[in-house]
């Protein structure tokens, strides 16, 4: 039998490697951006076409490269940064596998054009499919331009499962972010199709932050130092009041490296245990420096994985500092070694005898056991509390309610058809500000009035965003938003979507919004509000499809807009909801698949007289 195993040809091998390294444009514009980091830049320009797919530009003042030196940066495994194993222990760059070029090369059209710091003239070089096209001499600009066109032409299943230009453009801001955060020292710029996303000064790294993430933030950042002879901890992290339910401004790094590691995120996370609410994250930015021999960086070819030889001191340690940081600031205290030292005296010299405690058990209890007699019960029991209670007003309506949740009178059915009939003349009643009385044809209604709305004006919001057009009310003082740079990005990307909502925007640039138009529905005072929220909602990437996000904003901002528990209703307005809810396509639940209104039926009413 002949002999079958072949080297793989360079493109081809090229093209698998890029799988790895070139994930989607974004992975592109940051091994560019660090490169020109690397390189020793101090001003780094991207300019980024739709999102990446069609161009990816990066242009730096650095070093640049030599012609022979540009035509060997896209050969595989060819790197300038490391020569020796032993090297791979003291990394100080941020590439060093010598493979992205090669990689970026394989799967785009990619020019160069680089000329070396005080040389006469730079090189022109184009690269396609990982074969060059052509090299001349250039009269360039010293330092290094690279664009990137039409990322993965010749892969096409990849281009096909690129996401929408919002998603992918997001992930291009963040990392360029992350470069950004930790380079203050670098300026910055980021264009998109021609308009300035980005424009970074040099800096302090606090008033970088504060350019990236927007100037509400320069009040809120606290300061983290902690020097220790494993690490050093430098950063910020957010007063508790910018923590958000969403993921995404917890950022560490290490050596100027950002990384993902949830043990150490924990750590953050329980310091600030009590002091903001469950299921939200504190912002925090937060800088490791530690001896690279220390670390391993080498774990994952794109590189956000690093690991620690002592991760559980590192723990501590940043455990230690943010708590300490928090305390300082008065925002915890720090009683840890107080508390230490409390438990330290014995109960006997404080004369007083400590009970231990104790646990109480049911043990007859079984949570499978069904009680539907306990259940006719609890109806019973409800109407004697009633009985109790009518004087003060239906005080137990909360109870009410759990109370009907258990028995039969409610059960609402998602088809249009069992919808209660309300008479044009009915009456309405308001109950605690919270519920909608009416009789209907064979009963009682009881409708609750923030769903309800909240119903009302998910479908009026979803069908504006099916047409594409809404109205809007246009204020008479405009008033500006100031947004997170991302999210502003992003938020203008959904312009068009913002303006179907009722929403007249002007995006003027560096996270600022002027709001002149907003949906009439909405109270002047709180469309800033519900813009930031809407911002915040989008950022999130959820790698949904189209329907599904325009369902998002359009609950968003049906919930921000709603009627709220607490406001008096006029009977008119009573009766214009009911009117609203009855011509609704799924009138029945609200959008967390909660109830908008209960019935109960005559026959029920009547059994309970009986
Ligand atoms: P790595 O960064 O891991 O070394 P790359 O493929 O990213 O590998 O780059 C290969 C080499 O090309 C680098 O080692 C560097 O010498 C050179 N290079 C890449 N980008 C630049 C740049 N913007 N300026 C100067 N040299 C560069
Ligand atoms: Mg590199």
């Amino acid at each position: 039998m002949p002999d079958i195993i072949q080297l793989l040809p360079d493109n081809v091998a090229n093209q698998i490697a890029a799988g790895e390294v070139v994930q989607r444009p974004a992975s592109a514009v940051k091994e560019l951006m660090e490169n020109a980091i690397d390189a020793g830049a101090d001003t780094v320009k991207v300019i980024i076409k739709d999102a990446g797919k069609s161009l990816i530009q990066v242009i730096d003042n650095g070093s640049g490269m030599s012609d022979t030196d540009a035509r060997m940066s896209f050969e595989r495994h060819a790197t300038s940064k490391i020569r020796k194993t032993e090297d791979l222990f003291h990394i100080v760059t941020k590439g060093f596998r010598g493979e992205a070029l090669a990689s970026i090369a394989a799967v785009a059209q990619v020019e160069v054009k680089t000329r070396l710091r005080g040389a006469s003239l730079g090189t022109r070089l184009t690269i396609e499919g990982s074969r060059v096209q052509s090299q001349e001499p250039d009269g360039c600009a010293e330092g290094t331009n690279f664009m990137v066109r039409n990322l993965f032409f010749n892969v096409p299943a990849r281009r096909y499962f690129l996401k929408s230009d919002g998603i992918e453009f997001r992930h291009i801001v963040d990392e360029f972010q992350r470069v950004a955060l930790t380079h203050p020292g670098v300026e910055f710029n980021l264009l998109h199709n021609g308009s300035e996303v980005f424009s970074l000064p040099k800096t302090t790294l606090r008033q970088r932050i504060v350019h990236v993430f927007g100037s509400r933030y320069n009040e809120k950042l606290v300061p983290v130092e902690e020097q220790t002879d494993i690490v050093t901890v430098t950063g910020f992290v957010g007063k508790p009041d910018t923590s958000k339910k969403t993921r995404g401004d917890q950022f560490f790094f290490i050596n100027d490296r950002f990384i993902r590691n949830t043990y150490l995120h924990h750590a953050v996370a329980s310091a600030f245990e009590g002091l903001v609410p469950a299921g939200h994250h504190p912002l925090y930015l937060l800088y490791f420096s530690i001896d690279p021999a220390q670390i391993d960086v080498n774990i994952h070819p794109t590189k956000t994985e690093v690991k620690f030889q002592d991760e559980r001191a590192v723990y501590a340690i940043l455990h230690a500092a943010v708590k300490r940081a928090l305390g300082r600031h008065n925002i915890a205290p720090t009683l840890d070694f107080d508390q230490e030292a409390a438990m330290q005296v014995s109960p006997v010299h404080s004369g007083i005898t400590v009970k231990p405690p104790e646990i109480r058990i049911n043990r007859d209890f079984n949570p499978f056991e069904s009680r539907p007699a306990q259940r006719s019960e609890g109806v019973k029991e409800w109407f004697e509390q009633r009985e109790r209670t009518t004087s003060d007003g239906w005080q137990s309506l909360h109870q009410i309610q759990k109370d009907l949740d258990q028995i039969e009178v409610r059960a609402p059915q998602p088809s249009r058809q069992s919808l209660p009939e309300l008479a044009d003349d009915a009456s309405y009643i308001q109950l605690e500000r919270r519920y909608i009385v009416t009789p209907s044809s064979n009963g009682l209604v009881l409708i609750d009035q923030q769903r309800a709305h909240e119903r009302v004006l998910f479908e009026q919001y979803r069908r504006q965003m099916q047409k594409g057009e809404g109205t809007s009310q246009q204020v008479l003082f405009p008033e500006q938003v100031q947004l997170p740079v991302a999210e502003w990005a992003i938020l203008q990307e959904r312009q068009h979507e913002m303006a179907a909502l009722g929403f007249d925007l002007e995006f003027i640039g560096s996270g600022e919004v002027e709001v002149r138009g907003i949906p009439p529905e909405v109270p002047a005072s709180d469309a800033c509000g519900l813009i930031t929220q809407l911002a915040n909602m989008l950022s999130e990437d959820t790698g949904e499809i189209a329907d599904e996000l325009h369902d998002r904003m359009a609950w968003s901002l049906a919930r921000g807009s709603s009627i709220k528990y607490g406001q008096l209703l006029t009977v008119p307005e009573m009766k214009e909801l009911a009117a609203r809810l009855a011509a609704c396509d799924e009138p029945w639940f609200a959008g967390n698949r909660k109830p908008v209104l209960i019935t109960l039926q005559q026959s029920f009413i009547e059994r309970q007289f009986a």
